[in-house]
């Protein structure tokens, strides 16, 4: 057995007096943290169960966004019905993830912050450097499937798993911290980060520091969006390569777009430039094509995964069809209480 403390404070300060030290965990819903200690893939030292923090709330922010408790489940989030009116690529694409039951304990901190599911990573007995810096990485030359076109480094080609993430990056979500520093917002592009010569850092979160909440702004492409989620079976499993699209349209031209793409590298993949090539353009598939080929530029298979990059092609121009036709995707499934 592996030894660990155990702390539950009830407020912010204390979570992060406690979080301060060397090899401590914030334990939200669980189910990737508890998973990773089974698996002696994660191992704190200490484990700060964030749970009794009043971060669970979901409320108005003035301008017309809305604020997301880091606290607050993906089911209450993806259910709630101001994110479900005015958020529904937001709901879509939390809805796309998962299971009913594993939404019901997740939280919206922890879908940020849940590691990869590259295979040698949960794989003790393989090399990975995400899992211990420098030992090597056992998926280049192994079994690349599920891994990064975009993005990767030679010392890691894992994905991020999230598919709520994919929408925040595509609604340009911004990130509320607190840490030993102070609070500070980060914007969800520089949340995430590529793997470089440091796959072992996710994020951009320095020590201690806890994600209090999640601030979606005003602007929210209700009309023309859609989440594309591409995967071996229907349902309980991560994307191969998925899509939001966010559309809007003035006078039969897109006046905005934006995309992003999950499943296809270390964090969820934007690039300006493809959004802005076609901006001014008639939507339709000529545009989606030329925003398609702008997003996936540079891309490169590992060998197993070599079909994303076409496949992540054709996905953005059927997402962006949809958006533009006003016909999301539909993640219709009751909650389960
Ligand atoms: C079988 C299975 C299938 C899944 N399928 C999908 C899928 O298709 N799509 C998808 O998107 N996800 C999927 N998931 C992942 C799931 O969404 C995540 O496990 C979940 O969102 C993590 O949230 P949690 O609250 O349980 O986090 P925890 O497990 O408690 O924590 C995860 C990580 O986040 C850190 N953390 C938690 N909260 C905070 C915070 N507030 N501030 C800083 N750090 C924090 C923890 O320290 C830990 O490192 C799946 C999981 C399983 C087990
Ligand atoms: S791709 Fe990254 S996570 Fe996977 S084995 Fe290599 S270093 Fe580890």
């Amino acid at each position: 057995m592996i030894r660990f403390d155990y702390a539950r404070p009830t407020e912010v300060a204390e979570a992060v007096r406690a979080g301060a030290g060397e090899h401590v965990a914030y334990l939200a819903g669980g189910t990737n943290l508890v998973d990773l200690m089974k698996e002696n893939v994660a191992r704190p030292l200490e484990v700060v169960d964030i749970n009794r923090l009043p971060l669970d709330r979901i409320e108005e922010l003035d301008g017309g966004g809305l604020r997301l408790g880091a606290l607050a489940t993906n089911a209450d989030t993806a259910y709630d019905e101001r994110v479900q009116a005015r958020y529904p690529l937001l709901s879509s694409a939390i809805l796309a993830g998962a299971s009913a039951q594993l939404r019901n304990a997740a939280t919206n901190g922890g879908n940020l912050n849940q590691r990869t599911r590259c295979y040698y990573f949960y794989d003790t007995d393989t090399p990975c450097n995400k899992r211990v810096p420098g030992q090597g990485c056992g998926a280049i030359g192994g079994v690349t499937r599920v891994h990064a076109i975009l993005g990767t480094s030679d010392q890691c080609i894992a994905t991020h798993p999230s598919d709520m993430c994919v929408a925040l990056a595509a609604l340009k979500a911004q990130v509320q911290v607190t840490g030993p520093a102070g609070d500070r917002t980060i914007a969800f592009e520089d949340y995430h980060r590529l793997p470089g010569d440091e796959p072992w850092r996710d994020n951009t979160l320095k020590a201690g520091e806890l994600v209090t909440a999640i601030d979606l702004p005003a602007e929210n492409f209700a009309t023309h969006h859609t989440y594309l989620k591409l995967r071996d079976r229907l349902s309980y499993a991560f994307a191969l390569v998925s899509v939001a699209a966010a559309l809007r349209i003035e006078d039969g031209r897109i006046a905005e777009a934006r995309i992003a793409l999950g499943g296809v590298a270390h964090k969820p993949w934007r690039r300006a430039e493809a959004e802005e090539a076609i901006r001014n353009e008639p939507p339709g598939d000529k545009a989606f094509d030329t925003a398609a080929r702008a997003l996936l530029a540079g891309a490169k298979g590992q060998g197993d995964n070599d079909f994303k990059i076409e496949l992540a092609r054709r996905a953005i121009v059927r997402a962006l069809g949809q958006a533009a036709a006003g016909t999301p995707q539909s993640h219709t499934d009751k909650r389960i209480a």
